[in-house]
């Protein structure tokens, strides 16, 4: 085990908490399974808790604007911020601000646009990498997909696209065949692809949640910290890759991924783990 984690540290899976309402409400076992002999150590002041949202932090929604976030769950992420020193992040395909809609009046640190957005700490300045947006032509071109069916959403997040076809299900395989079909007349040079759960995002190369994950770790109250990423999806591959540079953890949700140690089942055992570190070991509330 690290010896950044020596002092204070315990194992993930004795964190007591107190039964809650709502995401506790069905019992205190947390979903976290340990991989080898590795225990997820916590060490509130060397490390650093990044989470992806949706899928993760979040249960999907129908759409994207359909999110729900609880008073509670607000509450709770802002004592496990308080307890972090502030070193508790977002880093979501969203863009900045529409991280803050969802989450208002909360504001936390927070990497958005798959690392084109980056936001240090709730009132520090955000800044924006410096990325050419999609070329507007080729984004037409993909917004046209959604003109198949009312079911395909498109999500225009400027830097990049997602189109979601979680209420048009039988449509995927057409969603992806016309991605690629435009690709082959227009050509995707300097894009990635990537397809996720109900959705494919397109963005321009060069920037990525692993690259937005190493800014955020480059400010303070990061920097020097150990970051534990918890993510669900392809896009969060490259933060878990970027993991070992920092001596990371990484977590993934609904399936083992290639860099993640530990599996939570769902966004519900997140948000329980995260219920129980906010309260801590012993039960104290900050
Ligand atoms: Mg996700």
């Amino acid at each position: 085990m690290s010896h950044i984690f020596s002092s204070r540290s315990s194992d993930l899976n004795a964190a007591s908490g107190r039964e809650r309402s709502g995401d506790l409400q069905h019992g205190d076992k947390s979903g976290l399974r340990r991989s080898g002999e590795a225990v997820l150590p916590v060490d509130f002041d060397r490390m650093a808790i990044l989470l992806d949202i949706d899928g993760t932090l979040l249960d999907i929604a129908p759409t994207p604007h359909e999110v729900h976030v609880s008073e509670e769950l607000r509450r709770m992420l802002a004592r496990l911020a308080r307890r972090l020193d502030g070193a508790l992040g977002l880093i979501s395909g969203r863009s900045l601000a529409d991280i803050d809609r969802i989450f208002e009046p909360l504001r936390l640190a927070a990497v958005g646009g798959h690392g084109a957005e980056i936001r240090p700490g709730p009132g520090a300045d955000a800044y924006r990498m410096q990325l050419s947006p999609l070329d507007p032509a080729l984004k037409l071109r993909f917004a046209e997909i959604a003109l198949l069916d009312p079911g395909i959403i498109l999500e225009d997040k400027d830097y990049s696209l997602a189109i979601h076809y979680r209420l048009a299900p039988q449509l995927g395989g057409a969603v992806i065949k016309s991605v690629a079909a435009i690709c082959e007349k227009y050509s995707c040079d300097g894009l990635s692809i990537l397809p996720g759960k109900s959705v494919i995002e397109i963005k321009p190369r060069g920037f990525d949640k692993g690259s937005g994950l190493k800014e955020l770790m480059s400010f303070p109250p990061f920097a020097g910290r150990r970051p534990v990423f918890v993510g669900d999806d392809i896009t969060d591959e490259a933060a878990f890759a970027m993991l070992p540079r920092f001596s990371g953890v990484g977590v993934s949700v609904g399936g083992i991924v290639p860099g993640a140690s530990f599996n939570f089942d769902g966004p519900k055992d997140v948000r329980l783990w995260l219920y129980r570190l906010s309260d801590g070991p012993d039960g104290e509330t900050g």
